[in-house]
């Protein structure tokens, strides 16, 4: 069954699809101006500008209707009178008032397409392998190169080349380099930071594949370590280990988040972890389902997740290890499977 007659099945009126990874999901289109109207059962209506109408006329069973670029005025036309869904959480303030004013009546709703997505199929599957088995190569090729006396913007540059070279569209996000008391922080930016040595390294990288992303991170030492940071990797480690024995089908995203957080709060370092435990990945980098405290998902066969707990030292250092998974089975997957021991670089 087309991924349009599934979603058309479970609609109660028709949806304006807005959201570009959607309607690429749902018809293989890329395009920054192109909208999908679908009808309950799956009828679909794709309309987009001149710039993607050859494109838009390889989609198999949907209507092409060519529009002017300013395509929601013209929707806003071709739909008034009747009652639509919209995507609450994509289309802007403008393009809703656009439609009202043209006599639409809009109705918001929330993940229609995204529940969808969130369980992959085996074409999905077999992209998201490709894309870790790519970064996967990349962490192994890092854990020869030398860190010390290189800056963290080099190495996250490096990173992002060896991607390319090795056939990826390109980086999945902002490569994360963090060294030293960086590394307390989860999602910096690389820096002019020289490395130093006897410290952490958190990495934090993933590729695109066929439009799908990967996302691993794992934590380097540059020579031995202080104490507090050598402890610090292997609480994050069994925390990763725990999180991931309870990633399986029926399991609550709320609740595997809560057993990745036993073993570091039993160290009283609770405090240190201030993030959720992880978060789909697909055409997206972040997308459903979510692992963490108030998440209200429950893990199905197919979701593809990270597992990915941190511990955070404030100006001190810090440390990421993260896995990225196929529910499967009775438990998990991993796409992702360079080493976790400690490796310790130059
Ligand atoms: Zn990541
Ligand atoms: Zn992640």
């Amino acid at each position: 069954m087309s991924r349009l007659s599934r979603l058309g099945d479970g609609l109660a009126e028709p949806l304006l699809v807005s959201n570009p990874v959607n309607v690429r999901y749902l018809t293989g289109l890329e395009s920054s101006n192109a909208f999908l109207v679908v009808e309950p059962g799956g009828e679909t209506a794709l309309y987009a500008d001149f710039r993607y109408l050859e494109a838009a006329r390889e989609v198999a069973g949907v209507t092409v209707i060519e529009t002017r670029r300013d395509v929601v005025g013209e929707l806003a036309e071709q739909l008034a009178g009747r009652r639509i869904g919209v995507e609450a959480g994509h289309l802007t303030v403008v393009r809703r008032e656009t439609l009202r004013g043209g006599g639409v009546d809009v109705v918001g709703t929330a993940g229609v397409v995204e529940r969808l997505r969130a369980v992959k199929d085996a074409d999905e599957l077999d992209a998201l392998q490709r894309a870790a088995a790519l970064s996967d190569r990349v962490f192994e090729e890092l854990a020869r190169e030398r860190f010390t006396g290189r800056t963290e913007r080099e190495l996250a540059w490096h990173v992002d080349r060896r991607f390319r070279e090795l056939g990826a569209v390109g980086a999945a996000f902002e490569t994360i380099v963090a060294a030293a008391g960086n590394g307390a922080r989860p999602h910096t930016r690389p820096s002019e930071l020289v490395i130093p040595p006897g410290t952490l390294v958190t990495v934090d990288a993933g590729c695109v594949v066929d439009g799908y992303r990967s996302d691993c991170t794992r934590t380097f030492a540059t020579g031995e370590l202080p104490d507090d940071l050598a402890q610090a990797y292997q609480l994050c480690l069994r925390a990763q280990l725990d999180g991931l024995a309870a990633v399986r089908p029926g399991a609550h995203g709320r609740d595997v988040d809560a057993v990745s957080r036993v073993a570091i709060a039993e160290a009283g370092l609770a405090g240190a972890y201030g993030h959720g435990l992880g978060h789909g990945v697909g055409l997206d980098v972040h997308e459903a389902p979510v692992l963490r405290p108030e998440s209200t998902d429950v893990l199905e066969v197919g979701n593809v997740v990270t597992v990915e707990p941190g511990l955070y030292l404030p100006s001190v250092g810090g440390c990421r290890i993260e896995d990225l998974v196929v529910v499967a089975g009775e438990g998990c997957e991993r796409l992702t499977t360079c080493t976790k021991d400690l490796i310790h670089v130059s």
